[in-house]
């Protein structure tokens, strides 16, 4: 019962109409109830993080932090910009700071785009984008993906579609590469390509939270065409393969003009004290982040192999998970497999009913994994 029942009157529509278009995000199963009840035997592959955990200088430079936690930690994040500015080879002035990279793709939209504006992204593009659109009140413009069937890319970003939906309104595109849920990437002529075809009026923001990951030698970074595009904007989290997901930090990287109207909104505080000097901890152990990518690309590689063999399809990936297709309604697997206390990702709100998306854990988990589909 509402224990705030007034006179009938329904206050939630006094919600802006942006607003009242948006529903709460939907947390799924209840991650602390289960670790109660399972304990060390949950196995959690729904959320793709890093099970290496982050660099041991991280622990130590949070030890060091606490001491000052009574402190407002430095709204300008000077520490961590100036190491990301050294290790990314460009201006501290090119860089904002969030609490996840997820804050930074929200603003974006807040920033740049309104009603009377659109955003173009993919079908099975990252969840964020859509959210973020809605909540700008800008008009979505959700590109069909590539087939299932595709060689290389199957339900990829359909880049010439992209490039194609493109409106004169159209403020911004964002594009995740690689992309959650699909695991899918496109390599670096392709992007060449795309943002030849894109107005300079047009943000084009390329969600790079897997970039730590990738192995695949056409792909490196869209960093590489901050010089010539003031318009490209590059997306960055710690949260996946520097394993500070509890932490929230990521960072955007663009021409000095756009991160400047981001800071316009940025709340001066946005990234606490103890998780900018993990973050600066963890962008120095290079070490830490070769171990964890080499490790993920054999573990993820013998998984796929295993799951093939059992005649599922399985998404190519250059990332720390993988999205399998169980050819059929996927919801009795992921039931099943929850009741054998192993938590996956069910992606049916993407419109992906058959499939499950499976983060790559250690051998153990993933033996536990494999174990227990039916
Ligand atoms: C995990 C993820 C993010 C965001 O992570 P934060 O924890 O908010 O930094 C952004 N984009 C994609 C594609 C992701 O999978």
């Amino acid at each position: 019962m509402n224990p705030c029942a007034g006179d009938g009157f329904d206050v939630s529509a006094l919600a802006n109409a942006a607003t009242r278009a948006l529903r709460a995000y939907d947390p799924g199963h209840d991650l602390p109830v289960l670790r109660q009840r399972f304990g060390a035997d949950l196995i959690e592959l729904g959320a793709n993080e890093n099970p290496l955990g982050p660099s041991p200088r991280v622990l130590d430079a949070i030890r060091v932090a606490l001491a000052e936690v009574h402190l407002y930690p430095d709204p300008k994040g000077g520490a961590l910009k100036a190491a990301l500015a050294a290790q990314l080879a460009v201006d501290v002035a090119q860089i904002a700071l969030g609490n996840g990279s997820h804050e930074l793709l929200m603003l974006l939209a807040q920033c740049f785009a309104d009603a009377a504006t659109s955003v173009v992204f993919s079908e099975y593009g990252f969840a964020v984008f859509p959210i973020a659109t809605t909540a700008a009140g800008a008009h979505p413009i959700r590109v069909p993906a590539l087939p299932r069937e595709h060689a290389t890319l199957p339900r990829g970003h359909d880049l010439d579609a992209m490039a194609a939906a493109i409106r004169p309104d159209t403020r911004i595109v964002y594009l995740a590469n690689p992309n959650n849920p699909t695991g899918t990437w496109f390599d670096d002529a392709a992007l060449d390509a795309f943002i030849a075809r894109a107005p300079p009026t047009t943000l084009v923001v390329i969600d790079e939270a897997y970039a730590e990951y990738i192995v695949a030698p056409a792909l490196t970074t869209a960093l590489r065409l901050l010089p010539r595009h003031p318009n490209v904007v590059v997306t960055r989290t710690f949260s996946k393969a520097h394993g500070l997901a509890g932490l929230r930090v990521g960072y955007a990287v663009s021409s000095p003009s756009v991160i400047a109207v981001i800071e316009r909104l940025r709340e001066s505080f946005n990234v606490n004290a103890l998780a900018l000097a993990a973050a600066n901890a963890a962008l120095s152990d290079a070490d830490h982040v070769a171990r964890s990518r080499a490790w993920n690309h054999a573990e993820r590689e013998w998984l796929v192999a295993r799951l093939r063999e059992r005649g599922l399809r399985v998404s190519p990936s250059q990332t720390n998970f993988v999205l399998v297709d169980f050819g059929q309604d996927a919801a009795p697997t992921e039931r099943a497999l929850y009741e054998r206390g192993v938590i996956v990702r069910p992606v049916a709100g993407y419109g992906l009913h058959d499939c499950l998306r499976i983060s790559v854990g250690t051998r153990a988990a993933n033996q536990r994994l494999l174990d227990a589909l039916p």
